[in-house]
């Protein structure tokens, strides 16, 4: 094989681009239900509306089999509450979930994802997915049914998180795809909605694309659309040389359908809700460093010394057992788990875990670094399921760490793994191979579409589905979960919808915006720079404090963004022209971020939000949504009561509501 190195040694030039080059092409595909997005949210829509009888197309920026942030596996799947040894019920579970997040979460999406999403994992062992210890590897272990062979992670006595051998999922999904008939774009990168009339606000007809090898452009007419692109990865900080293994969200993540909605005129809440950058990817890569959370839980750790660090309940009891680290507290009804897009738990419902002071007592001597984790201090089964099984599946993990370390010689029985060494203060969160936050860099967190009992979105014919497009959402089930039901709806709608027409005058503009890059004079900037301004702009003017000032500042700096260097932006390839027309929805998405934050004038615990220049945290007159969007390109926001969804014109009851709904 011959390296690029020798390549450009022989030939004295860079290859030439390898696929035909066709940007004045242009594809009309029609369907009846289109996705937006072939990530796990939107490969079950596609799935699920197919088998609802439409004909379906999605598209995908990369490719289906393997894309989205979901692509690579999963080791854990959250929210099947119904499953058969489940002590929860859907309603406890929304519950605790809206009173953690002070109701600044989404109860619809949460109260669906518990009902169907023991079905929803049901349908991907149908389709090949291991979701059971079929060849009894964990027989008597405490997380293990014995009759249904299930395992479970962090509450054992409640059994509502699954452990599952996903890392085939995407795979299993995509075969099942093909076998229905899915028409399936990849390599195309949607660039906007069409619109009946070309209006904002109206029904969504469609939507245009790009296709990143040949340039072709397409229009894409479709009864009912649903947007599944995911989130917005590289809002806050672009370094992709460094950043790419280690984050957690996918670097194809640049906020397409939350931008592309905006435009279209559908109404978005909680947008001002952001994140501590914590796993922006400027750690380690996932999971390859020792810690306790996730993945890792319950794990053992050890300081420089051999001396182990003490777990602790909720309530400030001592575990001596790592049996007890599984298991809620008396004064618990049960542990929720973590990375369901919660960012605030109540004692009630919090997981165990390291001594809370830990960042002091490392500071004072009392633990030296560095700090280790300790498998071998556990019993075999669970040493097994976290460095083996789960390791083993988990996202991005397979093959890096399990299987590089695994034949690096790595040996949990005997040998420990390192945590990073930080500053005391990054021991406080126990993901240690997040690295040392970086207080400036932030992520979206749960601000998205607002969505009815239908998951639709406040356009006709526009569906929400996955993590991220939809405000509130969360992890890989519930994305699978909220997709299946999407796509149901989505294919409901479309049996008795109108006949969808685009509207050429809307297409037109959109061709012409969309390849000014590859008509610029070559002296332009390339999309890197520009991505890479967008964040500092946002890192400045939009981090974890701010106020009116600020917020202005960075909205007119955006804005000269725009009109200037986008205007210039150069893209000598499809390639870069589908990213460079990502970093133009990514300058969509942090105006969308500063508007809201404009609009939300106090500061709140529950959203991570604080405005220097409103410094009361939740008073109770502020305890309300505030749905933005754009009306005539003017930002137009109302107030929105934090239990509207069960309030007129839905029932009071959530049963209710799903049972008026789900069919
Ligand atoms: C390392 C890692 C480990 C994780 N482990 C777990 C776990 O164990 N358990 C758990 O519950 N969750 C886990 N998660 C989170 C979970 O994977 C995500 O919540 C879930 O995959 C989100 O799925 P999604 O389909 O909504 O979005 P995404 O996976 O982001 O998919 C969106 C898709 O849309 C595509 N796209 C974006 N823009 C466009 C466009 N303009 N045109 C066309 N296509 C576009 C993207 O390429 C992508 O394929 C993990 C995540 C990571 C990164």
């Amino acid at each position: 094989m011959t390296t690029w190195n020798e390549y450009v040694e022989k030939s004295g030039t860079v290859p030439e681009w390898p696929y035909p080059i066709r940007y004045d092409k242009e594809n009309e595909i029609t369907s009846d239900v289109l996705i937006l997005g072939g990530g796990v949210a939107g490969c079950h829509a596609a799935i699920s509306a197919a088998r609802n009888g439409a004909k379906v197309v999605l598209t995908e920026t990369g490719h289906a089999k393997r894309s989205g942030s979901g692509g690579a596996g999963v080791d854990h799947w959250h929210g099947a509450v119904t499953n058969p040894c489940s002590k929860v019920t859907p309603l406890d579970y929304t519950q605790a979930v809206m009173e953690c997040a002070h109701g600044y979460s989404n109860g619809i999406y949460r109260y669906i994802i518990c009902k169907e999403g023991w079905d929803t994992l049901l349908e991907c062992e149908e389709m090949g997915v291991q979701i059971r210890d079929v060849k009894d590897e964990f027989k008597g272990a405490d997380f293990r049914d014995q009759e249904t062979k299930l395992m479970f992670a962090y509450d054992y006595k409640n059994k509502h998180v699954l452990r599952v051998w996903g890392y085939n999922i995407k795979p299993c999904l995509y075969k099942e795809m093909k076998r229905l008939g899915v028409g399936i774009y990849n390599r195309v990168t949607i660039t906007s909605l069409l619109t009946e009339g070309g209006r904002q606000g109206a029904r969504v007809v469609g939507a245009t694309g790009i296709n990143s090898r040949t340039g072709e452009f397409y229009v894409f007419k479709s009864k009912a659309t649903i947007a599944a692109t995911g989130g917005a990865g590289r809002l806050f900080s672009f370094a992709p040389e460094m950043t790419a293994a280690g984050s957690m969200g996918s670097m194809n993540g640049s906020g397409v359908g939350h931008a592309i909605g905006w435009n279209a005129g559908a109404e978005f809440v909680l947008m001002e809700q952001t994140g501590p950058g914590r796993l922006t990817g400027f750690g380690y890569t996932p999971y390859s460093m020792a810690n306790t959370s996730n993945t890792y839980h319950g794990t053992p750790i050890v300081d420089a010394n051999g001396k182990e660090l003490p777990w602790f309940d909720p309530y400030g009891k001592e575990l001596k057992t790592v049996l007890e680290r599984f298991l809620p507290s008396p004064e618990q009804k049960f542990q929720l788990g973590i990375g369901i897009g919660l960012y605030y738990y109540l004692k009630q419902y919090v997981l165990n875990d390291l001594t809370r002071d830990l960042p002091d007592r490392i500071r004072n001597g009392e633990f030296a670094l560095p700090l280790y984790a300790d498998l071998t201090r556990m019993p075999e089964l669970e040493r097994r399921v976290i460095f083996g099984m789960m390791v083993g599946n988990e996202g991005k993990t397979r093959i890096p760490i399990y299987d590089q370390y695994t034949k690096a010689g790595f040996d949990p029985d005997k040998d420990l793994l390192q945590a990073p060494v930080m500053i005391p203060e990054a021991y406080q969160n126990s993901n240690f191979w997040g690295g040392t936050p970086i207080p400036h860099l932030r992520s979206l967190a749960g601000g998205g579409f607002l969505v009815d009992w239908d998951l639709r979105t406040s356009l006709e014919g526009l569906y929400a589905a996955g993590g991220a497009p939809i405000f509130g959402g969360g992890c890989h089930g519930e994305s699978h979960t909220a997709g299946r039901y999407a796509g149901r709806k989505a294919a409901i709608y479309a049996r008795t919808a109108a006949e969808p027409v685009v509207d050429r005058k809307q297409v037109d503009a959109e061709k012409g915006r969309a390849h000014r890059p590859i008509k610029q004079s070559k002296n332009g900037v390339g999309w890197k720079e520009l991505n890479y301004a967008i964040a500092r702009v946002m890192q400045d003017y939009c981090g974890r404090y701010k106020n009116e000032r600020t917020l202005h500042h960075g909205l007119r700096l955006l804005k000269e963004l725009k009109e200037n260097e986008a205007m210039t932006v150069y893209a000598s390839n499809p390639h870069e022209l589908g990213r460079t027309l990502e970093c133009l929805s990514l300058m969509t998405v942090g105006e969308m971020v500063m508007q809201a934050s404009l609009a939300r004038k106090c500061s709140s615990l529950y959203l991570d939000f604080y405005r220097l220049d409103h410094p009361q945290m939740d008073p109770p007159e502020w305890e309300k949504l505030l749905p933005a969007r754009l009306e005539n390109d003017k930002v137009k926001v109302r107030e929105l009561s934090l239990d509207f969804h069960l309030k007129p014109p839905y029932t009071s009851s959530y049963e209710e509501n799903y049972g008026l709904h789900a069919k």
